[in-house]
């Protein structure tokens, strides 16, 4: 049974409400989940209060051995956390291994805790005056993830905050709550106290009431645009401090000096991994001046790419997330020829296994203004807008109301220069399909795709999991 993580103990949240949890590849229940009433929420922040005074003074050096541990562990468990996810998000293996990587790589740079949290010294700043910047944790902090990386994202959140002296409540996405659970049995395996770390499961009840509680102080979120607008809205009403990285729109511009064996291969991993369901998926492409061959080869390619069950060596698309979302991921296609779009690479055969499976899906002839040209779809589709001047690629790509990441592809460093001067999107490849900073950057939207001005992970992930204050002594 999924359990709520209340200080030192396991208990089923006290609601009789609950959610199914899939096997997306095979279409069938493996799990429910209880949603989290109020009360629930209550609880958990209360442990997590009582356990702040004691973990914000512990020493920054026994906070970091501890996070050292839990990252041991964490290397030891790649292999079973790659596995459930898979099991209930349905990514390939190899993507659901990338994931834990990745989320590993925010425990490394958490690991540097003792450098991080070092504050600032003026000595002499006025006759006989020195000042010094302190940083102080900022309370209980809650987090709320998206489904699409269950493990990964979390770890953007948690250990940076608690190596910061925070206590944590994290609410998993109903629809992929399993690895947080294994990762909240490996941090109190590393021998964090109770307390330091709570779980409760939910959805948007157990959600919003974190974000409402008043012992709650601080607020990571990542999801889709209109819930992170909401959230950063509800938690600033309430005088907390908010990150919300919302949704994605990411366009590939391929200038004509492009070598097409590096872009094809690369726009193809970008759009179709993970299924489509990333916020660094490639969306658009926007081939400048001929198009024809690219557009051949993309439909061939993607038409040509093997998709089935996660945990298959050869699969390289697995199955969405839910039935449901596959049906609006294909009314987008089936609009998308209703406003003139043509479609070179049809996924839609894939409707007939069972399982949510959709192919990689190819549409040729989108204008920005059409559906599939404009709004965040999070499924196996990519669309084709070409443009006659690297100009128009970027004023297509410009005019989106989300800006999380954009790419180009070229051997040309006059256009990737111009490209990285004037594209308004916060993460940018060239010639890299999926921009993803290291965890020692910010990850970093702009426009629709966040709101809040810290950022997660990298040094903005310090600055929000931590206030400063600032002593002029004079002696
Ligand atoms: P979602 O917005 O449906 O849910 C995200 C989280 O918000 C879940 O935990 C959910 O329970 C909670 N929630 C739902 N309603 C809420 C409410 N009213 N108040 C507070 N919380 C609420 O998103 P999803 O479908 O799980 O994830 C996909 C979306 O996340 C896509 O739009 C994707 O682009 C986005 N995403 C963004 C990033 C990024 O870094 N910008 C990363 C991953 C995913």
């Amino acid at each position: 049974m999924i359990q709520n993580l209340v200080g030192d103990s396991w208990r089923a949240p006290s609601s009789s409400d609950s959610l199914p949890v899939y096997d997306p590849a095979r279409g069938v229940e493996i799990d429910r989940v209880l949603l989290s009433t109020p009360d629930d929420v209550d609880a958990a922040v209360a442990a997590a209060v009582a356990a702040y005074p004691g973990w914000s003074t512990t020493p920054v050096m026994e906070r970091t051995r501890l996070m050292f541990r839990f990252k041991a562990l964490l290397e030891e468990h790649v292999e079973d956390l790659a596995a459930e996810i898979t099991l209930h998000h349905g990514k390939t293996l190899d993507e659901a291994r990338g994931e834990v990587r990745r989320g590993i790589e925010v425990v490394d740079f958490a690991c540097g805790a003792p450098t991080l949290l070092q504050g600032r010294t003026l000595r002499g700043v006025n006759r006989e005056v020195d000042q010094d910047l302190y940083r102080f944790p900022v309370g209980v902090v809650a987090g709320i993830p998206p489904f699409n990386f269950p493990a990964m994202i979390p770890l953007w959140m948690f250990p940076l905050a608690v190596v910061c002296g925070n206590t944590f409540v994290m609410k998993p996405s109903e629809r992929t709550p399993l690895s947080v659970i294994r990762l909240a049995r490996l941090f109190l395996e590393a021998g964090f106290p109770p307390g330091v770390l709570n779980v409760v499961h939910g959805a948007s009840t157990a959600a919003a009431a974190l974000v409402a509680h008043r012992d709650v102080r601080a607020i990571s979120f990542v999801g889709s645009e209109p819930v992170a607008r909401a959230v950063y809205r509800e938690a600033a009403a309430h005088g907390k401090r908010v990150q919300a990285l919302g949704g994605a729109k990411n366009h590939i511009v391929v200038m004509p000096d492009a070598d097409p064996d590096v872009a094809i291969p690369a726009i193809l991993g970008s759009a179709f991994g993970n299924a489509g369901e990333r916020c660094l998926a490639g969306s658009v492409v926007v081939p400048v001046g001929e198009a024809k061959s690219l557009t051949a080869r993309l439909a061939a390619e993607a038409a040509a790419m093997p998709v089935g069950p996660g945990n298959r060596p050869e699969t390289k698309v697995g199955p969405l997330i839910r039935d449901e979302h596959r049906g609006r991921v294909v009314e987008y296609i089936d609009r998308a020829v209703r406003e003139g779009g043509r479609i070179v690479a049809d996924g839609r055969a894939m409707l007939k296994q069972p399982g949510f499976f959709l192919g990689p899906t190819v549409i040729d002839g989108v204008a920005p203004g059409m559906a599939v040209g404009r709004e965040e779809i999070f499924g196996p589709v990519l669309s084709v807008s070409s443009a006659q001047t690297l100009d128009a690629a970027i004023e297509t790509a410009n005019r989106m109301a989300l800006g999380n990441m954009a790419v180009i592809f070229t051997t040309s460093g006059r256009s990737a220069r111009e490209f990285r001067e004037r594209i308004e999107a916060g993460m940018v490849g060239i010639n890299v399909p999926v921009a993803q900073p290291f965890a020692f950057f910010p990850f970093s939207g702009w426009k629709g795709s966040f709101y809040g001005d810290l950022h997660v992970h990298g040094t903005d992930g310090v600055e929000f999991y931590t206030r400063k204050k600032v002593v002029v002594t004079h002696w």
